[in-house]
């Protein structure tokens, strides 16, 4: 136990990390394109925080929160997910005082007590946007487009849009209702979790794997749909046609919670199998109220980064990365051996990756190391040449070497790197 971490948790080894930085690189891009700026909140908050925001006739909340007391005796959630810390955030800084829509990205570890297994985690990254202050169709359209260029930058084709409209407090109710008239004759057949749900929260049962059979032929709610939420779901329509972005219409994609009104939308990558959800996304215009806050319309999606990662592995869409060092610095006698640790410190600060034997090994096996970080250059301090105020520069690809002045060796190095770069 002491040597493995928990369930659904695992290390991002070296290796990877470079391929998450490379993903972060493309995300914080793009982001900086449509105008979105990074905010940072606390991986845990006040648990009354999600049970407000999430719901709590949601998975989240009703099993898969890592909740505890603090020594305080406050109950405390690490968070599963970073919309309803934005919304708090939102509210506590005053961002409502500045010109909307406020636009905000993170990117960020989330926790949840899932069951594991591939692209399903207990402790998972989740790349976001927040818009918040804006209620028209246009944002909506925005940040769908932002999540497909990322999705597509990082070079995934056959993407699956699916968008749907969940309508709003005042349409809502009476689709519920026929939706509840619908499902009656069900009641007996449902799971445990959509008994329990069908008088809070009926609407979940369109998305239920389990009992995904019993909706076919359910009331859609795009026909119950009020004027208004109806001119919105056109809007967000012609606008995405317009931006050239295909999509399919899914009434079963649902949330069903009070605050979430109007656009609901995902982004499906099929060759992920089961977890093929990359993208999940809505508008939840009741949410800033339902905490604290005055009524403000917002929108945003959350990105799953491992199950990115894992489509980019599979389609092979991950760059090599260049993991050369300029300069080793090799020094098999002890006598040097200052000098030598003097001259790596003076080519680190020069700018150059430079590496060195720390153990004491010989000229061989330090010249092995030097190959096998992929050193352009080495730098050989030999005694009978640094008596004479000389070191050894050898291009480590061309295998040609020199002698050459001591004095000179972090300049030379420094335009000759320079040069190849
Ligand atoms: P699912 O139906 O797959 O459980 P969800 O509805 O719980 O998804 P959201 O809450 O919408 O997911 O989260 C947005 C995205 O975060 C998902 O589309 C998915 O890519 C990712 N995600 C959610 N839960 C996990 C997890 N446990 N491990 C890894 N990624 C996850
Ligand atoms: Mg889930």
């Amino acid at each position: 136990m002491l040597t493995t971490a928990p369930r659904g948790t695992s290390d991002i080894m070296p290796a990877e990390v470079k391929t998450w930085r490379y993903l972060e690189k493309i995300i914080r891009k793009i982001c900086s394109l449509y105008g979105y700026k990074e905010i940072r909140t606390p991986v845990f908050e006040h648990t009354e925080l999600f049970l407000r925001s999430i719901g709590e006739t949601t998975d989240v909340v009703e099993k898969e929160m890592y909740t505890f007391l603090d020594r305080g005796e406050r109950s405390i959630t690490l968070r599963p997910e970073n919309t309803a810390s934005v919304a708090r955030a939102y509210i506590e800084n005053k961002l409502y005082s500045e010109q909307p829509p406020v636009k905000l990205f993170y990117i960020g570890p989330m926790f949840r007590y899932d069951r594991p297994q591939a692209g399903r985690y207990r402790q998972f990254h989740q790349f976001g946007i927040e818009a918040l202050g804006a209620p028209g169709p246009n944002i909506d359209a925005e940040i769908i487009l932002l999540a497909v260029q990322v999705l597509e930058t990082l070079g995934l084709e056959n993407l699956k849009l699916k968008i749907n409209s969940v309508g709003c407090p005042r349409c809502r109710p009476v689709y519920r209702k026929k939706l509840q008239e619908f499902f009656w004759s069900h009641l007996k057949e449902m799971c445990i979790d959509c008994k329990s749900r069908f008088d809070r929260n009926p609407m979940r049962l369109l998305d239920c794997k389990k009992c995904h059979d019993m909706a076919a032929g359910a009331p859609s709610i795009e026909e119950n749909l009020c004027n208004e939420c109806r001119e919105h779901f056109v809007g967000l329509k012609e606008l995405l046609t317009a931006a050239g972005v295909s999509y399919e219409v899914d009434n079963s994609l649902v949330r069903g919670l009070d605050y979430y009104t109007k656009t609901a939308f995902e982004i499906q990558y099929s060759p992920l199998g089961t977890q093929s959800a990359v993208c999940g996304g809505g508008r939840y215009d009741g949410l800033i109220e339902q905490v604290g806050g005055d009524p403000t319309p917002a929108i945003g999606f959350a990105m799953g980064m491992e199950r990115l990662l894992l489509a980019l592995e599979k389609q092979k869409l991950l760059p090599e990365f260049d993991e050369n060092i300029d300069v080793f610095v090799v020094c098999p006698k002890e006598e040097t051996f200052k000098t030598a640790f003097a001259t790596v410190n003076n080519l680190r600060k020069a700018g150059l990756k430079v590496d060195h034997d720390c153990l004491g090994k010989s000229m061989k096996s330090q010249m092995k190391q030097a190959n096998k970080l992929r050193a352009k250059y080495a730098i050989i301090f030999g005694d009978d040449e640094f008596s004479r105020g000389m070191v050894v520069l050898r291009n480590m690809e061309s295998s040609e070497q020199k002698e050459t002045p001591f004095n000179d060796i972090t300049a030379i190095l420094q335009s000759e790197v320079r040069k190849n770069d």
